[in-house]
């Protein structure tokens, strides 16, 4: 079987020579004998494997000194709730702006442990825009702001960084972290599950200005202190050592393509490559606001929803795989991560074509 063009919306598509490097190096890593998944996580060898795959993530996000990076476990979802442990910081509100599915699970966990206010919600128009900037009713009292820039079930994204003065911003990033060059500096905290844009499953970058670091209460568990993990160099307990590593490829990988402008100049031609397919037919339609199309994840229907299961059947006997829009939306959904080449998107497209030919 060769490869496919999967376009999961994660677990995702990974750069073919990460894949290759895995490979070769997974019996013998670097003449050490063992495999990555087999040493120590507190070892010389993966000392050196986690402080490269730090800096690396380092120079290609430009992440300033001012900003811990931590290699954690849990997901975003985990985050969802780490995120008000550690950062209420003895205050008893925090403002949520809301844009789809993952933004509506930030706050209902969120609510487990403080007054949430949500400043703007776009939930009335059905996700398919960002409330306008100059309408959102952000609290000074609040201990932070959280958005959600991409909305990967919508393929709703923010082009731009919201502006929230001393209050510090929160992002959930899992599904557009390191497909463009980011200003980090403006960010209290990013948040990120590997698995869409990073690596595997089971790994979650966390992005923290050192400041907000130190605040959980007595009663937080251990592990979930990003001021520990921090101490500990997010070797604490033993970390997801394998999907570490993996990640370290990536972010050499993301290095060897020219870096985030160099993604960020292909992310947004392949986008605007299946928006433009999409627009241009009478047969497939996007509902998303122009101004807010993701670049990462491109939901679609066919116009008559009989057709959607004949659309993937066929989809995938030509290697056009995981096409199936979420279960709570239908319909379907291209994910078109870093890894995926252009290719893949150009073959999606002459497929999309192909299919309005013979059932339009
Ligand atoms: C996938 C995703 C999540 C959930 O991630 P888990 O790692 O499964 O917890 C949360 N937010 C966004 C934006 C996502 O894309």
């Amino acid at each position: 079987m060769p490869r496919v063009y999967n376009f999961s919306a994660g677990p995702a598509i990974l750069p073919l020579d990460v894949l290759e490097i895995a490979q070769r190096e997974l019996l013998d890593w670097h003449g050490s004998g063992v495999s990555v998944m087999e040493m120590s996580h507190r070892g010389k060898w993966f000392d050196e494997i986690a402080a490269h795959a730090e800096e690396t993530l380092r120079e290609v996000l430009e992440i300033p000194k001012s900003h811990k990076v931590l290699f954690l476990q849990g997901g975003a979802t985990l985050q969802f709730a780490m995120v008000p442990m550690n950062l209420l910081r003895g205050k008893s509100q925090a403002d949520y702006v809301c844009t789809g599915n993952w933004s509506e699970k930030a706050i209902a966990e969120a609510k487990r442990f403080c007054e949430v206010n949500i400043v703007a919600s776009s939930k009335d128009e059905g996700y398919v825009t960002i409330p306008q900037e100059a309408s959102w009713r952000l609290n000074s009292d609040a201990a932070y702001v959280h958005y959600t820039p991409n909305e990967t079930i919508g393929g709703l994204e923010f082009h731009w960084i919201p502006k929230t003065g001393e209050v510090p911003l929160v992002a959930d990033m899992s599904s557009t972290l390191l497909s463009r060059p980011l200003e980090v500096t403006h960010y209290g905290l990013i948040y990120a599950g590997a698995q869409k844009n990073i690596g595997p499953a089971g790994l979650t970058v966390v992005i923290i200005r050192e400041d907000l670091l130190g605040f959980v209460s007595s009663t937080t568990p251990t592990l979930l202190d990003y001021k520990i993990q921090a101490k500990n160099d997010s070797r604490y307990n033993t970390p997801p050592t394998f999907a570490w590593y993996i990640a370290g490829l990536v972010f050499d990988w993301i290095k060897h393509q020219g870096g985030l402008l160099a993604l960020a100049h292909i992310n947004q031609k392949k986008a605007n490559k299946l928006y433009g397919a999409i627009d241009c037919s009478g047969f497939y339609e996007n509902p998303i606001d122009p101004a807010c199309r993701s670049w990462m994840n491109v939901p679609f229907r066919i116009r008559d929803p009989k057709l959607d299961v004949t659309f993937l059947q066929q989809a995938e006997q030509v290697g056009l795989l995981e096409l199936k829009g979420h279960r709570s939306v239908g319909g379907m959904r291209a994910s078109i991560y870093n890894a995926m080449p252009e290719e893949g998107v150009d073959t999606l497209i002459a497929f999309m074509n192909d299919f309005e030919r013979r059932y339009g």
